[in-house]
This record gives C-alpha cells, sequence and structure tokens, in this order.
C-alpha cells in the first residue's frame, strides 16, 4: 500500500490535511490512525480500507465527498487493531501531542508502528512472534524475536534446518534482506510463510554493524559473553529483529535482556509437513483435536505458550528430558502436590505477556495488575512443589528480595480493583499517597458541597427549581426556567450570566467559581498525580525484567510439567526410558489423541519394535483400509515425540532412542494455493526425507506413491523402501502400504520386516481388530470398506467382478519371482509397464477406420517398442 504524492485533486487543502499527507508520506506501508479527538480517523484509501475490513461506515470529511473518512473510537481501539493486523495491514498511530485549544493546529506524532510480529494483543491472539532470516552462501541465519516473552535467540543453519526452526516458531512477521526473495522462493518448503515476508534495507543485515550495535544494546564489549561470534550471520539477523521492535514500538524492549544461541541438534527437528501430519497443535479442521489440545491440563495462558513450544521443540538432550521426567514423576507420586500446584498456578495472571506490553509501552495498568497478582501468588505455587525436583525451577528465585519488595510495592499501591484504563482514575490505592488522597477528599466532598450550596441559593434567590449542573464545556453553573428567571427582580448581584438557552437560563457565581477551580484543579492534579505514581511503579517493574522473565518461565515450566502429570494419571501413562541406543520399543502403545476422542470405546494398544542393530531398521505394514494402519504409524511417531517433551506416554513400556528427526510423509492432502497437487506434495515430502534423513531419524511413511497410476506409484514405493534399506544411515522406518507386492521386500532385504493388521471375517462381513500381528496381510478389503460406508449394491457387485478380473490379469503381467536387485527392480516394472500399453494401444486401435498407411505408421511404432520391451525382459 503505498499512499499517492499528494492530496488528490479537487481537495482543498487545510493545515490539518497537510499534517496529515506529512504522515501519511513518512508511513506509505502503514494505514495511518490519525488521533482527533476522541477517535482515530483514516483519510482516503486507508478509510476505504479500514471501513471494508472493520465493517465499519464510510463517511466523508467534506461536502463534496472528496475526503472518504472512517474513524475507530480512540478508547477501544484494540479489537479493531486485532482485525485490522490480522488481515495483514500495519498500522502507524499518530496521536495528538499538544491539546486542542480551538485555535492553532494540534501537534501530532508517530508513536507507534503496530505490525502483526510485533504487537501483543490485550488478551490472547496476537503475539508478537517475529523474525529475520537473511542467506549467506549455503546457510540461512535466523533469529527468532518473542515480543510476549522477550525470548531472544538467532544461529546459522543448513537451509532445511533452519526452514524447520522458523515453521515451529510460527513467525507473524519475518524480515529479510532486499534482493534475497529469489532465494527464499527457492525454497518450496518456506512458500507458506511468504505473505508474512518484509523486505528490508540490506545494511540493516550488516554483521559488524549488527555487532557494534548489540554490543551496545546490551551493554557488553562482545558477544562472545552470550554466546554469539562477533559479526557472524547470527548477528545480522539478530541486530535487524531486534532494531525493527525498538523502532516500530519506539521504545526499548527492557524485556528482552539477552541474546540465545540457537541450537538445531538441542531440539527435535520437525518440518513443516511433519507438524500438520501429526496434527501437533492443529486438527486437521478448525476446532479438531490436536497433540497440543488432549495433552493441554495447564493452568495458566504462561503454561499453554510453553507447552505448544515443547511440543514443536522436542528436546534432543537426555538430561534435560530425565530431569523433566524426575518431575513428572514426582507429580504422579503425590496426588496432593499435584493438585495444589494446578490450585495455586490458576492464581497466577498471565505476567509473561503483561510484561511484554509494559515494556514495549502497549500496556495498562490492568497488566502491571497481572504482574502484582502473579507475584503474589507465585510464593504458593513455589512451596506447592517444594521438596520435589521441580523446586530447582525456582532456584535463584526465592531469594530475590528484589521481587519481594516489588510485590509489597506494587500491592500497596495499586487497587484491588483496577480500572481499564489509567484515565478512567481510581488505580492507586487509597492510604498510599497523601497528596492524592487529598484531592480525592476534595471530591468525594464535591456533592455534598453543591447540594448544599443548591438550597442556600435556593433559598437566597426564591426559586425552587435552581440547580446546579456541569458540563464539559461551561463547567459549573447554576441553571433556572426562563420563566422563573424573567420573574425575578432582584437577582443577586453576583449573579453573571453564563448562557442563555431556549428554556433555561445559566448562572455563575464567584463562590461557585472557586469551587470549579477547586474542584478541576483537583481532577487535574489527580490525573497528573495517578500518572506520576504509575510511572515509577512501572519503572520499578521493568527494572526488575529480567527476574520477573525468569519468574515467568518457572511458572510456566512448573505448569507444563504438572500438565504432563495430569495427563498421566488421568490417561495411565507411562514414563517412556530414554537411551542413546537404536531402538525404539512401545509395548501396549496407543494413540493419545484417538484414545481421547474414542472416550469409553476401548483403543486397542498395539507393540512396536524397530532396532536396526537387531535386524529390525523397517516395518512394512499391511492391511485393509480403516484397519488401523495410520494411526499405528502415528502412535509410534507422537509417542516418539512425546518422550523427547520429557512427558509422559500412553504405553504399558517404552524405550526411545535419542533421535534427531521425525519425518512423517501421511495422507492425501494437496495444496492448490501453493500450484502443488496431491501427488506432487507426496513427492515433495519424499524427496525432503529422502535428502535430509540421518542415522538418528525415524522416518513414518503412509502410503507413498498412492496418488498415481497402480505401477508408477508401486515402482516408486518399492524405489523408496530400497533407497531407505541402503541408507548409510541406517534410519528406523515404518512404511505403511497397499501395494501387497512390497511385503516381498521382506524375504530379500535383511532388516525389512512385515507387519500387518489383523481383521476377522465374520458371516456379517470383515471386522477390524486393529491389532498389529507379525506377517504380510491377506487382502486389502477395500470392497467390504465401501460396503459399510453405503456404496450402493449395484457398484459393488460390479466391483467385485472387475477385481477378480483385474487380479487375474495382474497374475499374467507379473512374474511371479521379483529379482531383488534394485535396478531389475525399476526394470521389471518398467517391461510390465510397456508391454500394458503395446496391449492397450492395440486394443484401442479403429482398424476400419484407418488407412492402410496409419496402420502400417501404427504397426511400425509398436514393433519399435515391443524390440525395446525385449531387450529390457533379456537384460533381467
Ligand atoms: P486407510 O488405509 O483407509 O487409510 P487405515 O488402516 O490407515 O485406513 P486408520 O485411519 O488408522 O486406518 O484407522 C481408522 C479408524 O479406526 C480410526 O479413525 C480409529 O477410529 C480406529 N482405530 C484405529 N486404530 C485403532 C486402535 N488401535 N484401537 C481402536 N480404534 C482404532
Amino acid at each position: 500500500m503505498t499512499v499517492t504524492a499528494d492530496l488528490p485533486d479537487g481537495v482543498k487543502r487545510t493545515p490539518m490535511l497537510e499534517q496529515y499527507m506529512h504522515w501519511k508520506k513518512k508511513y506509505p506501508d502503514c494505514l495511518l490512525f490519525f488521533r482527533m479527538g476522541d477517535f482515530y480517523e483514516m483519510f482516503f484509501d486507508d478509510a476505504k480500507i479500514a471501513a471494508s475490513v472493520l465493517d465499519i461506515v464510510l463517511t466523508a470529511r467534506d461536502k463534496d465527498k472528496a475526503i472518504p473518512m472512517a474513524g475507530v473510537p480512540y478508547h477501544s481501539m484494540e479489537p479493531y487493531l486485532a482485525r485490522l493486523i490480522e488481515a495483514g495491514y500495519r498500522v502507524a498511530i499518530c496521536e495528538q501531542m499538544s491539546e486542542p485549544d480551538g485555535k492553532t493546529l494540534v501537534e501530532r506524532d508517530v508513536i507507534r508502528v503496530v505490525t502483526p510480529g510485533t504487537w501483543i494483543s490485550e488478551s490472547s491472539g496476537s503475539e508478537g512472534r517475529l523474525a529475520a532470516l537473511a542467506f549467506f552462501d549455503s546457510e540461512l541465519a535466523v533469529a527468532l524475536l518473542s515480543s510476549t516473552t522477550g525470548r531472544f535467540e538467532a544461529g546459522a543453519f543448513p537451509k532445511d534446518e533452519g526452514a524447520s526452526l522458523l515453521f515451529a516458531f510460527s513467525p507473524e512477521e519475518i524480515l529479510y534482506p532486499r534482493g534475497q526473495l529469489r532465494h527464499f522462493e527457492a525454497m518450496p518448503e518456506l512458500s507458506p510463510l511468504v505473505s508474512k515476508l518484509l523486505e528490508r534495507d540490506r545494511e540493516e543485515f550488516s554483521p559488524n554493524a549488527g555487532t557494534v550495535w548489540l554490543c551496545r544494546r546490551f551493554d557488553v564489549s562482545t558477544l562472545r559473553s552470550m554466546g554469539i561470534e562477533d559479526a557472524s550471520p547470527p548477528v545480522a539477523v539478530a541486530a535487524s529483529a531486534l532494531r525493527y521492535l525498538e523502532e516500530t514500538q519506539f521504545t526499548a524492549a527492557r524485556h528482552v535482556t539477552e541474546l540465545k544461541p540457537l541450537f538445531s541438534n538441542r531440539n527435535l527437528i520437525l518440518d513443516e509437513a511433519t507438524i500438520a501430519n501429526l496434527e501437533l497443535v492443529n486438527g486437521q479442521t478448525p476446532g479438531s483435536p490436536s497433540l497440543y489440545s488432549t495433552l493441554d491440563r495447564t493452568r495458566t495462558a504462561m503454561g499453554r505458550r510453553a507447552l505448544k513450544s515443547w511440543i514443536l521443540h522436542p528436546s534432543t538432550e537426555i538430561e534435560t528430558i530425565e530431569r523433566r521426567q524426575d518431575c513428572v514423576e514426582a507429580l504422579v507420586k503425590d496426588e496432593r502436590a499435584r493438585a495444589d500446584l494446578a490450585e495455586n498456578l490458576s492464581a497466577c495472571a498471565d505476567m509473561e505477556r503483561a510484561l511484554g506490553r509494559l515494556s514495549l509501552k502497549m500496556g495498562g495498568v490492568r497488566d502491571l495488575g497481572a504482574v502484582r497478582d502473579t507475584l503474589k501468588s507465585w510464593p504458593d505455587v513455589a512451596r506447592s512443589v517444594s521438596g520435589t525436583p521441580l523446586e530447582s525451577c525456582f532456584a535463584g528465585l526465592e531469594s530475590s528480595q528484589e521481587l519481594f519488595a516489588l510485590r509489597d510495592k506494587l500491592d500497596g499501591a495499586l487497587a484491588a480493583e483496577l480500572p481499564r484504563h489509567l484515565r478512567d482514575g481510581g488505580a492507586i490505592r487509597p492510604g498510599y499517597d497523601a497528596r492524592l488522597d487529598e484531592w480525592r477528599s476534595q471530591l468525594a466532598d464535591a456533592d455534598a458541597w453543591i447540594c448544599d450550596y443548591e438550597s442556600r441559593e435556593r433559598e437566597r434567590v426564591g426559586v425552587r427549581t435552581l440547580r446546579v449542573s456541569v458540563n464539559r464545556v461551561f463547567g459549573y453553573y447554576i441553571e433556572m426556567g426562563k420563566a422563573a428567571a424573567d420573574k425575578l427582580t432582584n437577582l443577586p448581584a453576583d449573579y453573571v450570566r453564563r448562557q442563555t438557552l431556549v428554556n433555561a437560563e445559566r448562572f455563575i457565581t464567584p463562590e461557585l467559581k472557586d469551587f470549579e477551580n477547586t474542584i478541576f484543579g483537583a481532577e487535574d492534579a489527580i490525573a497528573t498525580r495517578e500518572q506520576e505514581l504509575y510511572d515509577a511503579l512501572l519503572e520499578g517493574a521493568l527494572t526488575q525484567s529480567r527476574a520477573l522473565s525468569a519468574l515467568a518461565e518457572a511458572l510456566a515450566t512448573v505448569d507444563v510439567l504438572g500438565s504432563f502429570a495430569q495427563s498421566a494419571v488421568a490417561g495411565n501413562y507411562v514414563r517412556p526410558r530414554l537411551a542413546r541406543d537404536d531402538t525404539l520399543h512401545f509395548v501396549g502403545a496407543r494413540h493419545p489423541v484417538v484414545e481421547r476422542c474414542l472416550g469409553t470405546a476401548p483403543f486397542t494398544p498395539n507393540d512396536l519394535c524397530l532396532s536396526p542393530s537387531q535386524g529390525r531398521m523397517i516395518a512394512v505394514l499391511t492391511g485393509p483400509n480403516m484397519a488401523g494402519k495410520s494411526t499405528y504409524l502415528r502412535t509410534a511417531a507422537l509417542l516418539s515425540l512425546m518422550a523427547h517433551m520429557g512427558a509422559y506416554v500412553p504405553a504399558e513400556s517404552a524405550h526411545v532412542c535419542l533421535l534427531d528427526r521425525i519425518f512423517t510423509r501421511i495422507g492425501a492432502r494437496d495444496e492448490l494455493t501453493r500450484g502443488q497437487s496431491t501427488f506432487m506434495v507426496e513427492m515433495v515430502e519424499t524427496a525432503n526425507i529422502l535428502r535430509h534423513l540421518t542415522e538418528r531419524s525415524l522416518v513414518v511413511l503412509d502410503e507413498v506413491g498412492r496418488g498415481t497410476s497402480t505401477y508408477d506409484g508401486m515402482s516408486i514405493a518399492w524405489a523408496v523402501l530400497e533407497f531407505l534399506h541402503g541408507h548409510p544411515g541406517r534410519p528406523r522406518v515404518l512404511f505403511a502400504t497397499h501395494y501387497h507386492e512390497l511385503t516381498e521386500l521382506a524375504d530379500r532385504l535383511p532388516g525389512v520386516v512385515n507387519l500387518s493388521m489383523a481383521v476377522e471375517e465374520t458371516e456379517r462381513g470383515v471386522l477390524f481388530l486393529h491389532k498389529v500381528v507379525a506377517g504380510r496381510a491377506g487382502r486389502s478389503y477395500g470392497i467390504e470398506v465401501a460396503r459399510l460406508a453405503g456404496v450402493p449394491q449395484a457398484v459393488l457387485s460390479r466391483s467385485r467382478e472387475l477385481l477378480a478380473t483385474f487380479e487375474e490379469q495382474k497374475e499374467r503381467v507379473l512374474p511371479e519371482n521379483v529379482p531383488s536387485k534394485r535396478a531389475q527392480q525399476t526394470v521389471l516394472f518398467e517391461t510390465n509397464l510397456d508391454t500394458e500399453a503395446i496391449v492397450e494401444e492395440i486394443a484401442q486401435c479403429d482398424l476400419d477406420s484407418m488407412t492402410p498407411l496409419a496402420a502400417l505408421e501404427t504397426l511400425y511404432r509398436l514393433k519399435k517398442r515391443a524390440k525395446r520391451v525385449e531387450r529390457k525382459g533379456s537384460a533381467l
């Protein structure tokens, strides 16, 4: 969005419009919220956009309607901002800097630019997740900055790892240097993030200038003290992110107290497809359950944020995982501590968000109240876990005298019930400030004084209907009806006429004027004093940013651990054993989300053992549709992931080797908006896996090659399995397929085992047992599933007939003994394919309508193809 260079033709120049254009030109990419009295007004195109996005009335500033205008009330702009930000707009807030005096133009200045990656909404919603990235040769440097929590990390990675980290962070805005869009576009896995990109000047990404700036910002002589190399790519992106946050918010983000190195090897890497396929934080459709919604038993917003982060960034450090497990175990065993913890956490407010908002000058008095409430509650939280390993989460904070002092200060100063805005008055507790109390008592006495004055004046003037009122324009006045005023022969000498209305006269007296001065003076003094006191309290809180952030993190951590313990007890989960070997072994594993959705219906537990060193590297799972293959695959992936989070898992026992990545390719989904068909998505995901897996990866493949013709698909699936089998890393692989032919691989390749879903054929049809057993499946039962789904009988009968024919043909086409060598396999499939194509072409020939020449040409072509097939066949 850009602004025209000047006012449109036909618009009369006024000082106010000139001022508007001045600011609009300075912020051409933003909608300009131009404060005018009680409203933020927008003009011209901005007004049209706002009217359509916000569904507000589009008016005009002038009678010729040359200046479209739309406005939102200044005291409730948050929801409007939220909608504009959600719609992808950025908003510059242009505030009135001087009081309107009716004569001169009010001074105005832009005081904040609201952007998706920097804005923290008042309640839930936007959290201000900002990322900056830049490509440096083969590396992708990534900085992640949470405006809410102040967490700030940066690192440089191989491109695909950087992309995964970016996805897991789920940024709301991404800064990148001008000229690098093509690098971004060359990585299809990043394409869902294109709408979040914001191009910035290249100079903002200078590693050297970034180092100087960050050192000054954090008051250190070298960034090495934070574990980051000076003048390195991570510094370049980090500086650009933090500078952008502070520049758009026009303030130092004081809750951002350090820059931490971002490591990809400390967390399991989950790419976008895996995050989506496993439905980690979002279900497949809005509102449907995810792993997050299933596990979430947290009591605070801080805990909920942390839980999401733990799910998306499971740890790969065995010490961290075991420390978390020890905490969960202690809570699982101690029902009382568990209940106490949950109860005490419920009293904590979202201090993390409040601190972020206060630091960035978005916050208000209720945010400060949230800090107070949490400071008051946390000692109880800490007490409820004392004597357990969770105690260590609060290490260092217990002795923080400053935090206790801050708590007492805020508690003594802030009213129990806080107004929404400081300007509404009443934020400071009575008794906290003597001067404030005095002015307030003057105000409190005002009503009594007016009552008394009114009755005195009624007596003195002799008009019983006389009353004293106040309004914003004229202040206090005495009002009497016109008839009564006209009848008065001796209006007191001190009565000065102030205003004549149709039916009434209004007067002022010196005594009333004195009172008015006192009252207005007290009101102004109260507002000023409350602001002063609030500012001092805020400053006191912000100087404790580091300790408050640490406390928020500790509370979030114990909340998540408590939530894990609750889930473990409620769902009968067990503590998995983490090991540095290559074995993944679950006994009685259940899918946490499906199990919970089934409610009282039983979930059939299953076992799984993958251990390349023990000759179980690839499991090929076959079985009918609807038998539970996908569920089994996902169970293995989810339980492995949960184990790395430090959570208990739904199983009888679990042995989980330390993984570096979980790769999944599951189900059919197309990305039409990204220009990718279902099969293309399938192949892109498969390619990504085959290129990036390592010896510590878990690979879960469901239905590779399903989205294309049978022989194409089967060939691809076969070749993928061979490739995985031959991979030097020897990763663990779970491979579900409907191509029963692939079960042959178990006979030919060591380390490949067959598993299948057990079914029972009854008189009334097939019964899915959902049980995984060793061996290959007999057949697919696809038509059975079609019958269960209600497909008409005629279609079912015809399908059975066709199936019989196809199976017979297949037996003729496929040689009985499939050779095991990869090259031969490919040739075999190609040969079959070619033979089929030749037969098909002959069948399609319409001999009656062919000219002799066309027939001859067809014959030559067929012969040529037949020779090729013959050559390939003899190569086998
Ligand atoms: P398709 O081949 O058609 O994709 P599938 O074999 O992958 O099917 P799933 O989608 O995993 O089958 O499972 C189908 C349904 O069966 C699930 O939605 C779930 O309700 C149920 N189910 C799967 N596994 C179990 C289990 N172990 N215990 C109980 N119910 C299960």
